[in-house]
Parts: C-alpha cells; sequence; structure tokens
C-alpha cells in the first residue's frame, strides 16, 4: 500500500491527481494517527471524525469523475478553535465558550470547503489566543512533538504540533503578536502571517481587531502557498479586508532571489537570545547570500518600544472585544444569581483564566478617563513610529531576515512570569503593529535536535516575495525533511 500520510499538501494532491491514493484514504489514515498519537500531543480540542469521513467520500467523487474541487480537493487540516465552524463546538480554548456551537462559518472555513479541503478538527490553543506557549488553554496544554517535555508555541500550538506531528497535511492558525510564526518555529514548520487585510477575519473570533490575523501552516512552503491562494482576497463581510488582486502564490515561487536585495535588522540580534539561534540564523543568511541575495543591514530604530506599544494596544482592543461574554446571549453562564449584575461578575469571574483577566484589567485601565492619553494614546503614536521603521528600511530592501523568537521551545511550566512569557515575541510583535507579512520556516536544530525558525519580513501585500525567498531556501536546505519521532 503506498505512504498515505508523511507526505506535503503538493505531495498528498500529486497522490489524488495520479490516483495513487484517494482523500478516504488519507484521511482514513489520519484519522487513525490521530487517534494513536494525540493522547501523547494532545494537539486536538474536538476531532470531527464523521464530517472528516464524508467530505473525504464527496471529494472522492469528485476526483473520480474528473471535477476536482480546486488543487487542495480532499486535502486533510486541522483548523485553531478560534475560528468558527458552523454545527462544530469553537471555544477559544476557555471554559467560557466550552459548549457554544457557532450558526455560521468563518468566511476562510467557507472558503476551504468550496475549495474541497477535508476539516480534520480543531486544534488547542492559549486561551482567546493569549499567550506564546499553549499553556493557557482552560482544557490542557498540548505537547512539542520533537520532545513532549516542551511546549509547542502559542496561542496557535494544536495547529502547529498537528502539523509538525503530521497529524494533519497543513492547518491555520491565528497571528496577533506571533501565534503562528512562533509556534511555527517552536515546532519546525511553515507559518505565515499574511499582510493585515489579506485574509477575512469575518468569523475569526476577536482578540485584538487592529492586529489578527488568520493563516497558513505547512510542512513545507508550496503548501503554505496553496493554502493562502484559497483563503486569501477581499470579502465584503470583513470592512478590513483589503481589495487588493490575490496574486497566483505558486507561480510566484519560481522568482529567483539572484538580486534580491535582503535586510538583517540589527535590533533583532539581542544579548540574551539563544546562542544556538543566532548561529542558525547568521548561517540562513548566508545561505540566502549564497543564492545570489544582496544582504544588507539595516536598523529599526523604535523596535525596543513595540513590545510596550503591544501590550497596551492588544489588551485595550481585547478588553473591548471580551466586553460581550457576559452570560446572556451565549456561552457559560454562573448558576443561581440573585441579579443581573451578579450573573455578569459571576459568569466571567469562572467562565475567564488568569491571563485573559490579566488583559481586561490592563485593557480596561489603559483606556479608562483620564489615563487614555498616557497609555493608549502614546502606545498608537509608537505604533506609527515602528510601522515607520519598516518603511524606512523598505525603500532599500525587499525583505527582512530575521529570528522567528529569541530561543526555542522552553520547557512545559519553565516561564512562570507573564513578562518572560510577553518576550516569547519580541521579533514578531513589531510586525504585527505595522501590519506587514511575516512567515517562519526551520532553518536548523539545536545540538539537543529541537527546532530553530527563520522569519522572513516583507511589504505590505508582497507574500509572493516571502514564499519564494522561502521556497529557494528550502530546496537549498534539508530541514524541513526531517520529522519527529513519536511512536
Ligand atoms: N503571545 C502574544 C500574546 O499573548 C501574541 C498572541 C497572538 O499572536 N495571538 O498576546
Amino acid at each position: 500500500m503506498p505512504r498515505m500520510t508523511g507526505l506535503t499538501i503538493p505531495e498528498v494532491a500529486a497522490r489524488y491527481r495520479s490516483g495513487a491514493a484517494t482523500p478516504t484514504q488519507v484521511v482514513e489514515a489520519y484519522l487513525r494517527r490521530i487517534e494513536a498519537l494525540d493522547p501523547k500531543l494532545r494537539a486536538y480540542v474536538t476531532v470531527t471524525r464523521e464530517s472528516a469521513l464524508a467530505r473525504a467520500e464527496a471529494a472522492n467523487r469528485r476526483l473520480k469523475a474528473g471535477t476536482p474541487a480546486g488543487p487542495l480537493d480532499g486535502i486533510p487540516l486541522a483548523i485553531k478553535d478560534v475560528i468558527c465552524t458552523k454545527g462544530v463546538r469553537t471555544t477559544c480554548s476557555s471554559k467560557i465558550l466550552e459548549t457554544f456551537v457557532p450558526p455560521y462559518d468563518a468566511s476562510v472555513i467557507t472558503r476551504l470547503t468550496a475549495a474541497g479541503v477535508v476539516m480534520l478538527g480543531k486544534t488547542n490553543m492559549d486561551e482567546f489566543a493569549m499567550g506564546s506557549s499553549t499553556e493557557n488553554s482552560a482544557f490542557f496544554p498540548t505537547r512539542n512533538p520533537w520532545d513532549l517535555t516542551r511546549v509547542p508555541g502559542g496561542s496557535s500550538g494544536g495547529s502547529a504540533a498537528a502539523v509538525a506531528a503530521d497529524l494533519a497535511a497543513g492547518g491555520l492558525g491565528s497571528d496577533t503578536g506571533g501565534s503562528i510564526r512562533q509556534p511555527a518555529a517552536f515546532c519546525g514548520t511553515v507559518g505565515l502571517k499574511p499582510t493585515y487585510g489579506r485574509v477575512s477575519r469575518y468569523g475569526l473570533v476577536a482578540f485584538a481587531s487592529s492586529l489578527d490575523q488568520i493563516g497558513p501552516f505547512a510542512r513545507d512552503v508550496r503548501g503554505a502557498a496553496m493554502l493562502l491562494q484559497a483563503i486569501a482576497g477581499h470579502d465584503p463581510l470583513d470592512s478590513t479586508s483589503t481589495d487588493v488582486p490575490v496574486p497566483d502564490y505558486e507561480a510566484a515561487l519560481g522568482q529567483s532571489v539572484e538580486g534580491r536585495r535582503v535586510g538583517i535588522p540589527n535590533e533583532y540580534f539581542i544579548e540574551g537570545m539563544d546562542p544556538e539561534v543566532e548561529q542558525a540564523v547568521w548561517v540562513a543568511i548566508e545561505v540566502l547570500k549564497g543564492l545570489g541575495a544582496r544582504i544588507e543591514k539595516v536598523s529599526l530604530p523604535h523596535t525596543d518600544y513595540a513590545l510596550a506599544a503591544y501590550y497596551l494596544i492588544a489588551p485595550a482592543e481585547a478588553s473591548s472585544n471580551l466586553a460581550r461574554y457576559d452570560g446572556v446571549k451565549y456561552g457559560y453562564r454562573a448558576p443561581g444569581n440573585k441579579d443581573l449584575i451578579q450573573m455578569y461578575g459571576r459568569t466571567r469571574a469562572e467562565g475567564f483564566g488568569a491571563e485573559v483577566k490579566r488583559r481586561i484589567m490592563l485593557g480596561t485601565y489603559a483606556l479608562s478617563a483620564g489615563y487614555y492619553e498616557a497609555y493608549y494614546g502614546k502606545a498608537q503614536r509608537v505604533r506609527t513610529l515602528v510601522r515607520r521603521d519598516f518603511q524606512q528600511a523598505f525603500e532599500r530592501v525587499d525583505l527582512l531576515a530575521c529570528p522567528t523568537a529569541p530561543t526555542v521551545a522552553f520547557k512545559l511550566a519553565e516561564k512562570e512570569d507573564p513578562l518572560q512569557m510577553y518576550l516569547c515575541d519580541i521579533f514578531t510583535i513589531p510586525v504585527n503593529l505595522a501590519g506587514l507579512p511575516g512567515l517562519s520556516l526551520p532553518c536548523g536544530f539545536t545540538q539537543g535536535g529541537l527546532p530553530i525558525g527563520l522569519q522572513l519580513i516583507g511589504k505590505p501585500f508582497d507574500e509572493s516575495t516571502l514564499l519564494s525567498a522561502a521556497y529557494a531556501y528550502e530546496r537549498a536546505t534539508p530541514w524541513h525533511r526531517r520529522v519527529p519521532e513519536l511512536a
């Protein structure tokens, strides 16, 4: 019997086209893998076995009739549990939404369904996407497939771990300050945060609306390009989605990096970062140089202030977005209250975890009368300065290359201080503040066998350049072929 798992998205698609495998065979093989291995990893919150098998059957028929729904027909994916799925529980890994079943699909789900994709299930995350380790899930932590004593990163740790461990061919996550790229780096997969406005947020449970963006995980760059193709584009249901033409991302993979100007931001190589990470990233930059890229040093002088600005802006938006969880219309409601005010208070006290409460308090404080200008207003101005840093750099270079995170995956329960956790996103947060696309891909392993991520940052709506540079790098290096041993 031919291999049904352990393949990249383009490899699975090629087997469907040649008739070497059917979606039912592949989906059944994935469901068996999930059953056998997910108890160790706990990447999934919900496995949608029945609907996955039914959709695989439908894909079989289309492929057999020679009328596939598109290049992704029958491809099995893992979806972060912050993306609404009609009729399928969408929890945000929070007690407050533990039993919430959305009456509608997010636009990305509508698009993927039309493309024939088979959802295998919904993946674990930090509660409401607040965190960098998936330990803030109200249900259970997810483990890193390369070392089960370590975290997969977060907040999209479930999708990253599922893709890295081959419990799905690809997946979707969301990225507000690094939640796709950092877990991609920690798990050794490709992860892409698109330009703000490139992908519809309709049906993405809001954390910080001016920063949130949905994006793909895959084991290779081409797979990420195929997924982005399917989800990108204007959506009348999201007024912040942009009506900019969507290029052919797979065609763009053929572009050479010869002559491309790659900027190396000084501020992204800092004291205290893991020397093995720094070393691997410099070697990766040498590889890009060897492929013909022109390497230039650049400076992003306001980088130091980005984290502080983010931790005012993101909590401020979160405190407003999360006001809707009041126990009235949907979600958890604390029982046995004497009046409405007590019901609100107890519902939110019992329904939200500690980190979510911390963000709500921070945000409410930052927005409160008398402090608004001093905190929120100031943070917004810093955000403008961060964006200008990038604009200036992009006058000289086509893309930037730097580490995705300052360290590799850390141990479960290792980071007790919230600030230590916040520092994980020091190299990813500025990209969200500026609304730019960012991609993480594997660029090596530590002596201890943990993956290291290289981050590429692009101009607005220039995902093509990131994908083509990543693809050239991937073809020149062996990292994406390494797989974790789980069985
Ligand atoms: N770790 C960051 C935070 O906790 C980013 C999370 C994200 O991108 N969703 O806010």
